[in-house]
């Protein structure tokens, strides 16, 4: 196989990571369309693809298993012998007001939306500093920034992402590989559709912009940072929020 650049997006089957795969796919890069259980969707991505000469093929792992992870990147780069780009996606949500909150639902957040993307930077990081090129991509969150009220788990997880990545990237800086997050607001997806009307009109109206993102903002300030354009900047978090985090 052989491809200007190879790209892993994480939990791609829907939501902002189909809109961040649609965002960098091109023919001259091959696209590792992750999922967990959103198989179809996944496949119908990839085949739309093809349809526009852009190269990609699905990758399935449950990143609630470390082991899983680990494998995910190794399977890629026996494949593809690199990995260019990583954007770390997959996330999860388990809500609970903090004195109700279970270790399960606590552990359960902090696996998928932390140690595996711990995980996953490890293992690329080792690839991208042989090669000297690299970018990581973290999506973060709003929440990983001020905190919620009944999402502390989450707004560990997503806190933790920016450190992380802060650090991979005073550690990664000199090869050329850059480590930056992207923290979104509140998307119109299947994450906040299950939100109620009283808690969705309350969120509105902290949005300065007084509506929801689109999943395609938040692919678009991927695409930038995964683009040559952005190779001076590291460490960094863009927020795509309406203007919530001003
Ligand atoms: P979503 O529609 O709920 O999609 C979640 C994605 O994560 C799915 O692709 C899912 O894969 C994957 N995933 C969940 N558990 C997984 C597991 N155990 N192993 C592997 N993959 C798993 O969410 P979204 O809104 O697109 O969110 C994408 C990212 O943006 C998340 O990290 C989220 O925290 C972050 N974010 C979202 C918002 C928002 O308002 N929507 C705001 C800030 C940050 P399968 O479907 O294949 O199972």
């Amino acid at each position: 196989m052989s491809h200007k650049q190879v790209v892993l997006v994480t939990g791609a089957g829907r939501g902002i990571g189909r809109a961040i795969v649609r965002a960098l796919a091109s023919p001259e890069r091959f696209i590792y369309i992750h999922y967990s259980t959103s198989e179809d969707s996944a496949k119908a991505l990839s085949e739309e693809l093809a349809q526009e000469g852009k190269p990609s093929r699905t990758i399935q792992a449950d990143l609630s298993d470390s082991e899983a992870a680990k494998a995910l990147i190794s399977e890629i780069v026996e494949e593809s012998g690199r990995l260019d780009i990583l954007v770390n996606n997959a996330g999860l949500t388990r809500d609970q007001l903090t004195v109700r909150m279970s270790d399960e639902d606590y552990d359960a957040v902090i696996q998928v939306n932390q140690k595996a993307q711990f995980i996953l930077m490890r293992e690329a990081a080792k690839i991208m500093m042989r090669k000297r090129w690299g970018r990581i991509i973290s999506i973060s969150s709003i929440v990983g920034l001020k905190g919620n009220a009944g999402q502390i788990n989450y707004a560990a997880s997503k806190a933790a992402v920016i450190a992380m990545g802060k650090s991979l990237a005073q550690e990664l800086a000199t090869r050329n590989v850059t480590v930056n997050a992207v923290a979104p607001g509140f998307i119109e997806t299947d994450m906040t559709a299950v939100l109620a009307e009283d808690v969705r009109e309350h969120y509105l109206a902290t949005i300065p912009m007084r509506r929801l993102g689109k999943a395609e903002d938040v692919a678009a300030a991927v695409a930038f940072l995964a683009g040559e354009e952005a190779n001076y900047i590291t460490g960094q978090t863009i927020s795509v929020d309406g203007g919530m985090n001003l």
